[in-house]
C-alpha cells in the first residue's frame, strides 16, 4: 500500500484541518516504571513462569500505526494499527 508523505487532515489541537507530515511509529522499549511493565515482572517473578501464549508462526499482514505530526502547532497524534502488507511512504 502507499501513502503520502504529507496529507490534509483533522489536528485535534488546533481543531480545523492543517497540512500534516506522516510517518510510521516505531516500538520503544518499555519503560521499567509503567504500570503494565511492572505488572509484568511480578507476574515473572512468581511460579509459573511466561504470563501468554507466544505466536506461533507469521501473519501474512502486519498491523502499523502511523504519526501525523501537524506542521502549524507542532503536535502529533497516532492513527491506531490497520493491517497491510507493505506500507511505502511516497512523495506526491
Ligand atoms: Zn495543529
Amino acid at each position: 500500500m502507499k501513502m503520502p508523505k504529507k496529507k490534509r487532515t483533522y489536528c485535534p489541537t488546533c481543531r480545523r484541518h492543517t497540512p500534516h507530515d506522516v510517518s510510521k511509529t516505531k516500538k520503544r522499549k518499555a519503560s521499567e516504571l509503567k504500570a503494565g511493565q511492572r505488572q509484568f515482572r511480578r507476574v515473572l517473578a512468581g511460579y509459573g513462569g511466561f504470563p501468554r501464549a507466544l505466536p506461533s508462526g507469521d501473519k501474512p499482514t502486519k498491523k502499523v500505526s502511523l504519526k501525523l505530526t501537524c506542521t502549524e502547532c507542532g503536535k502529533s497524534h497516532i492513527i491506531k494499527g490497520f493491517r497491510v502488507k507493505k506500507l511505502d511512504l511516497v512523495e506526491v
